[in-house]
């Protein structure tokens, strides 16, 4: 076996050589991006068989995907030239624990075939038990609860370990609800995926004799991205590389991004401690990326505070500056972008044609997704989703465009089926079957059959006084549809509006009448109560003719062609919306999101009708299946991956870094959105573009965007400044109007863009004309009033005062809190809401 040729070894440099030969005793390879990390893990992993050391089975290696997983066995066949049979321990630490769990499940009290449970059980769950202990759920949500658990699980502790000074958390009751919550799982023969690990390390420190055997057993073990494990993981770690020590992790600590789930970058800073003797092996040279490239990911990490501090070179040539361009706003970057990708196929800039699969868009949130997909489909371009299905297939994207879907074609069955239940309205299979059976007998669509069943009374009860809602409010919703741009119809609606104002007055007054007479001169008892109940019968008819005519203005202005009013009318009359705001699983805020994303798409069409021809034909290109894709996928989910072109869009702050990590205390959280930064742009080999947008659609409400902290950041050198063609190309420079722009222009193109004054104006003009539509086409009553619309109460952020409370409104000024510069009354448009 010794004699075998080693040619994989020819590749490395000396460094990794060392890594890869060093086979027995504590190994830390700790070396930045791109440094040949994960290669030399698996070449290791090959040296380890080709020199016989240790069979298939006997090795243990973590990675952090499934993904990387499969790769690492592929590539360890490649480069053995021959199939390895199995190598059952090559996985995440999720799926290895589930392996040695069900082997051993009966010493924690479970049975071998136990359930995992999904999030969504994992608080259902929990919600019954804090309903079940008296607790009103509503102040203390599951979710809470279950991330509560899910973090003291991470850090290994089991109810009767969780120290005195964390229990304190939801209101002191957690650690009796966590005791409960793990009976409760053990009688269901269930886990989550906190207990996978937990369970085994139980099961390891519990039983010596066990452990000594998988010791023997993994005669290796190795670990790659190192950075991102938390405290349970480490644990486990430590137990098994017990005894023989033969454990080999690769890491990065610039690269350690799930802070947030637990994850600890100390446990990367203490191997030396845990592992005396260890061999440390730096890697220096990076084989990925372009000088430039490198220094500006280099210059946006120096910022962090307490970090290893690693140098990184490359004899790569220089290549291309990292690129920086701005927009007005996210629709805007998706089309430059889609161009963009478009020309670099062709070959753009003196570079090589660079195919779609070589090409990746990484984005700081999923939502960010919906602007590519979106412009991609428009223009042909075949694109992947990695981490979730793509947007229009979501389910509650579907249901929404159920229900557009009914509203401009009544006929459309698949539609009514799929909403006519959604949100559950009590019309089960029964009904539906009722209507079904009348629609076929009249030889009629769904809803006309519905509608028929409603005349006729065929469904009793709860649903079918559900049913009779849900068909009035569609028929409703159709005329409106059909009266678009009827003036007319706009008219008779104002009349209402005037009919509704004048009963309002006479309610108003009355009610004022009523007030003003002093409840102690009615002599019984009787007579008081006669008094009360008809002024909060009055105040009942006032607020009923405010909400009509409100009702009514909303419904004029879908009328006046304001298709997204309609859009909101439709997922808010149904019920669809609220049914997700009262759903307490993780997975809601999200479904929300992609509502409100969805609702910002339609912007960009004429109407309902040309949405929804856009969606059919987006859905219709789904079936060509062509193998060049461009990747969009979220920055969490490309580490450890390269792309020869990587696009950074979104880089503002609020977005990139998150609103989360801006408002809180300390420097934490602003530090792992560096490092996310980082890992970022060093997934590029040859052309990395960053962008940002001035404007963008966030939680419903435009909002002027200033360009990231991130940005500031870049070393000047080594980035080159687009100008944004588009900006003024399009609708910006038809807007801006003739000869204003070209000084604009001028000043926007300056090196520094985002600190110049041109910038600064634009951002101005942004909170003046709030840009609903750049292209100038339409205007909408709603986004102007989306700018002005505050709240007292709401947070905002003004860019020269920064965060405060809103605590007065008097015309276009606002009284404002400030966080820093305390009380003080600005104009309205200097000040720019927050999305929380
Ligand atoms: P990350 O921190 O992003 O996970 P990494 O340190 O794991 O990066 P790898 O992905 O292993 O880096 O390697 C980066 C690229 O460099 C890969 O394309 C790899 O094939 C190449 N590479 C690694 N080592 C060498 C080498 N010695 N010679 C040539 N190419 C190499
Ligand atoms: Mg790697």
């Amino acid at each position: 076996m010794a004699a075998r040729p080693m040619p994989y070894l020819d590749d490395l440099n000396p460094e990794q050589r060392a890594a890869v030969e060093a086979l027995d005793g504590p190994v830390l390879m700790l070396a930045g991006a791109g440094t040949g990390k994960t290669k030399a893990l698996t070449t290791r992993i090959v040296h380890l068989l080709n020199t016989g050391s240790a069979r298939p089975n006997e090795i243990l290696a973590v990675t952090f995907t499934n993904k990387a997983a499969r790769e690492m066995k592929e590539r360890v066949g490649r480069m053995l030239g021959e199939a390895v049979e199995g190598m059952p321990w090559l996985g995440t630490f999720h799926s290895i624990c589930v392996k040695l769990l069900r082997r051993h499940a009966e010493l924690v009290d479970l049975k071998s075939n136990f359930t995992i449970l999904d999030t969504d059980d994992q608080v259902r769950l929990l919600k019954q038990l804090i309903q079940a202990a008296g607790i009103d759920d509503k102040r203390w949500p599951a979710r809470q609860l279950a991330g509560i658990i899910d973090n003291w699980k991470n850090r290994a502790w089991t109810p009767d370990t969780v120290p005195a000074g964390e229990a304190s958390a939801f209101d002191g009751k957690a650690p009796a609800l966590y005791r409960q919550y793990q009976t409760r799982l053990r009688e269901l023969n269930a886990v989550d995926f906190g207990d996978l690990l937990l369970h085994v390390v139980t099961i390891f420190q519990q039983h010596a004799d066990i452990l000594a055997q998988y010791q023997r057993w993994f005669r290796y073990i190795l670990v790659d991205e190192y950075q991102d494990t938390n405290v349970a993981q480490y644990l486990w770690l430590r137990l098994l590389a017990g005894g023989h020590r033969n454990i080999c992790c690769v890491g990065d600590d610039d690269q350690s991004i799930y802070g947030w789930r637990g994850a600890e970058v100390g446990n990367i800073l203490r191997f030396e401690k845990d592992f005396p003797g260890a061999t440390v092996i730096r890697l220096e040279q990076n084989y990925r990326s372009t000088p430039h490239i490198l220094a500006a990911a280099g210059g946006v990490i120096a910022a962090n505070k307490g970090r290893l501090g690693k140098e990184l070179w490359t004899d790569a040539p220089e290549g291309e500056k990292v690129r920086l361009i701005g927009h007005w706003d996210g629709e805007e970057e998706a089309r430059w972008i889609g161009e963009e990708i478009e020309a670099m196929q062709r070959g753009t800039r003196g570079m090589r044609p660079i195919g779609l699969d070589e090409m990746a868009i990484l984005v700081r949130a999923s939502h960010q997704m919906r602007a590519f997909e979106d412009r991609f489909l428009t223009i042909g371009l075949p694109y992947r989703v990695i981490g979730g299905p793509r947007f229009y297939e979501r389910m509650e994207i579907r249901d929404a465009m159920a229900y557009f879907r009914l509203v401009v074609s009544p006929a459309d069955d698949l539609a009514f089926e799929r909403i006519v239940n959604t949100p559950k309205r009590g019309l089960g299979d029964k009904a539906q079957q009722t209507i079904q059976r009348l629609a076929r007998e009249n030889g009629v669509s769904l809803l006309d059959g519905a509608a028929l069943a409603v005349e006729q009374g065929a469904i009793k009860g709860k649903g079918g006084a559900a049913l009779r809602e849900l068909t009035e409010r569609l028929a409703v919703w159709q005329h409106l549809n059909r009266s678009v741009g009827d003036k007319a119809e706009i008219d008779r609606f104002r009349e209402q509006i005037r009919e509704n104002e004048i009963l309002l007055d006479q309610a108003t007054e009355e009610l004022s009448n009523l007030q003003s007479t002093d409840i102690q001169e009615f002599s019984t008892d009787e007579e008081r109560e006669e008094q009360l109940a008809r002024i909060s019968e009055c105040e009942l008819v006032v607020q009923q003719h405010r909400s009509r005519i409100e009702v009514i203005e909303r419904y004029i202005e879908v009328l006046q062609g304001n298709h997204v009013v309609f859009a909101e009318i439709i997922l808010d009359e149904s019920g669809y919306t609220e049914m997700w705001q009262n759903d307490k699983t993780p997975g809601a805020p999200g479904r929300l999101e992609n509502l409100k994303e969805l609702v910002k798409a339609l912007e960009q069409f004429e109407n309902l009708g040309g949405f929804l021809e856009h969606v059919s034909l987006i859905m219709d290109n789904e079936s060509e299946e062509g193998d060049q894709k461009v990747t969009i996928m979220t920055l969490h989910a490309a580490k450890g991956l390269e792309f020869p072109a990587v696009f950074l869009p979104g880089w503002e702050d609020g977005l990139f870094p998150s609103q989360r990590s801006m408002d809180e205390s300390g420097l934490k959280g602003i530090e792992e959105e560096r490092r996310l930064a980082y890992v970022g742009i060093t997934r590029a080999e040859e052309l990395c573009t960053i962008s940002f947008a001035g404007n963008r659609r966030v939680y419903g409400q435009w909002q002027s965007q200033l360009p990231s902290r991130f940005i500031d950041e870049l070393p000047e050198a080594h980035v080159e400044v687009l100008t944004p063609p588009g900006l003024y190309g399009g609708g910006y420079g038809a807007a801006a109007g003739g000869a204003a722009q070209s000084g604009l222009e001028q000043r926007v193109a300056e090196a520094n863009v985002y600190n110049s004054p041109g910038w600064r104006r634009l951002q101005e003009r942004a909170a003046d004309r709030p840009a609903s539509q750049p292209r100038g086409a339409k205007s909408s009553v709603i986004d102007a009033q989306a700018v002005s619309a505050h709240t007292v109460g709401e947070r905002v952020f003004h860019q020269k005062f920064g965060y405060g409370a809103i605590i007065g409104i008097e015309g276009d000024k606002l009284e404002i809190d400030f966080e820093k510069a305390g009380v003080k009354k600005v104009v309205a448009r200097f000040v720019m809401g927050t999305d929380d």
